[in-house]
């Protein structure tokens, strides 16, 4: 797997590992903190709302206060102020005062005026079966307002429920308007919690708000905010209230989520940026990675592989940077020094051994080895360019008894000289004079042909005479002398160089045949003796 395939599926379980994380993290924890805080929110306008309710009672009752300490209803309730009805208990003075039944008793608790407020029809009516259920409802707290004891403080007020209607009420005493008792009586108000008051509210207070009337009074319910979603749009916040320690009625109100909504909102940008931020990282990450780490290994690569193929150790790599690859890159440059250094050794050292192996050891010239090498790539050079080729053979004459005369120390340096006189009769590139083996050589001389030959075998024969390397016991010349036998082709498919060089061996043999000291061409080429001129 390549080294950025490693990085990403590395990096990119990171990357979702943290997004995942940070998801989680959001929803488990930033999340419920909007909520909290937008539950928070809700009862602190629910309470706006109850706020507001009971603010209207407290209106309601402070209203009834007034009525109800004022020496004209003390003497009214007296039966001495006959006025008091037609000046303070009309129509007008429900609407202003806004209150939907009022009810004086005396003393006695009994009723003394009754006045209901029929806003269909805008009049005042009197309802007793209405009025009996108002009794019924408040009664028990009638006799608190008349003790002997009571002040102008002493109050009932709240919320009750006549015929399935949420009333607003107060109850007051009858004093004097100096707040002094006794108490004459008390005043009953209400006002019904009507849609009309409702919606006051709400325009208020800007929540939706509804008051559900309990049919059940004996449920178990405690007062504490009930608090429940509905949807992702709506939360519903509803809390009981009670009459007497009874729950009369549910009140409700209902919320825009807009926190949690927002919240929401917030927290899913931040997970878009985060992943965002993610993936700019992983990419900024491979991009790095990429410049600084697999771009010089790719380019290190490369080169390492160019130097494997071409085996050229004089390359170098080209990765320059101060980290650990450059490091790499300069020490690969070291390593490719030492074994450049190494290669122009051995070659040196082939070249020697190559140098070596192709040369005679004893004269110095050309073994047989390097003749056959040689001879073979003229002789195909000839074919191609249909020139002729000529091959000498040369052996020394008597040498046996040279050697038993002088020993095989002096006969080496006998051979070296010939071989040395030979090597000097050429004066051409391509020819090559070799050692055949033993005392004997050969002259290999390409675009040459038969008198051209014959010419260097005259020039060797005389210049090996020239030595006079005394040798007393040889039969043909008081000095060391040789045989030379020539043959010349032109190469074609029909020859061969085995057939040039036994042919020139042949008349080496004729030469000898003849006396030794000459020079023999073979029969196909010319054969012909020919004495030397010396
Ligand atoms: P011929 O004229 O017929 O060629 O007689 P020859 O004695 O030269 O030939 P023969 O083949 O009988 O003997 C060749 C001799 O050459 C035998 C050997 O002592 C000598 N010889 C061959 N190689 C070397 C060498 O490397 N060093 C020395 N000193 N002598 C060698
Ligand atoms: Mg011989
Ligand atoms: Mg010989």
């Amino acid at each position: 797997m390549s080294l950025s395939k490693k990085i990403v599926f590395t990096l990119l379980p990171l990357l979702i590992a943290i997004i995942a994380i940070s998801f989680y993290g959001q929803w488990r924890y930033v999340l419920p903190t909007f909520q909290k805080l937008e539950q928070h929110d809700a009862i602190t306008n629910f309470e706006r709302v109850a706020a507001n309710l009971n603010s209207d009672i407290e209106m309601l009752d402070l209203l009834n206060k007034d009525w109800g300490a004022w020496d004209e209803t003390y003497s009214f309730i007296q039966g001495h102020n006959p006025k008091y009805i037609a000046s303070n208990l009309g129509i007008e003075s429900f609407r202003n005062g806004k209150f939907d039944f009022l009810f004086f008793f005396n003393e006695s608790h009994y009723l003394i005026w009754q006045g209901i407020y029929d806003s269909n029809r805008n009049t005042l009516v009197s309802d007793d079966r209405f009025t009996q259920s108002v009794i019924d409802r408040l009664q028990t707290k009638f006799a608190n307002v008349t003790s002997p004891t009571i002040n102008a403080d002493a109050n009932y007020k709240g919320l009750i429920l006549l015929n399935q209607r949420p009333v607003a009420y107060s109850i007051r005493p009858i004093l004097m308007s100096n707040e002094s008792g006794p108490s004459k009586g008390l005043i009953v108000r209400g006002r019904y919690v009507d849609t009309e008051l409702v919606s006051d509210i709400i325009e208020q207070t800007h929540v939706r708000f509804q008051l559900i009337p309990i049919d059940n009074k004996s449920i178990q319910v405690n007062n504490e905010f009930l608090i429940e979603e509905l949807g992702n749009h709506t939360l519903e916040v509803s809390r009981y209230l009670f009459s007497d320690n009874k729950p009369i009625m549910l009140m409700k109100s209902y919320f825009q989520r807009d926190i949690s909504q927002q919240g929401t909102v917030a927290i899913q940008s931040a997970i878009i940026i985060s992943t965002l931020l993610g993936i700019l990282l992983l990419i900024a990450v491979w991009f790095i990675l990429k410049k600084i780490v697999i771009a010089p290994i790719t380019q290190l690569t490369a080169s390492a592989t160019s130097i494997t193929y071409t085996r050229n150790y004089q390359q170098r790599t080209h990765v320059k940077s101060d980290d650990e690859i450059g490091k790499l890159s300069e020490q690969l440059n070291e390593m490719l020094h030492a074994i450049e250094n190494r290669e122009l050794q051995l070659e040196e050292i082939l070249n020697k051994v190559k140098r070596l192996s192709m040369t005679d050891s004893l004269t110095n010239i050309a073994n047989r080895l390097k003749f056959d090498s040689v001879s073979d790539i003229e002789w195909r050079r000839m074919k191609r360019e249909r020139k002729p080729m000529s091959i000498i053979m040369c052996d020394v004459d008597f040498f046996k008894q040279y050697n038993d005369h002088y020993g095989h120390i002096k006969g080496d340096e006998s051979l070296i000289l010939v071989a040395k006189a030979l090597n000097e009769t050429l004066s051409r590139p391509a020819d090559l004079v070799a050692r055949f083996g033993g005392e004997e050589f050969v002259l290999l001389l390409p675009n040459t042909d038969i008198e051209g030959a014959t010419h260097i075998a005259e020039t060797a024969l005389n210049k090996i005479l020239s030595l006079k390397i005394t040798h007393p016991n040889s039969e043909v010349c008081p000095y060391l002398t040789a045989s030379f036998g020539i043959a010349s082709m032109v190469p074609s498919v029909e020859n061969s160089i085995l057939q040039l060089i036994s042919d020139a061996d042949k008349a080496l043999y004729q030469a000898k045949q003849k006396g030794r000291n000459t020079i023999e061409v073979i029969a196909s080429s010319r054969a012909e003796s020919i004495k030397p001129s010396a």
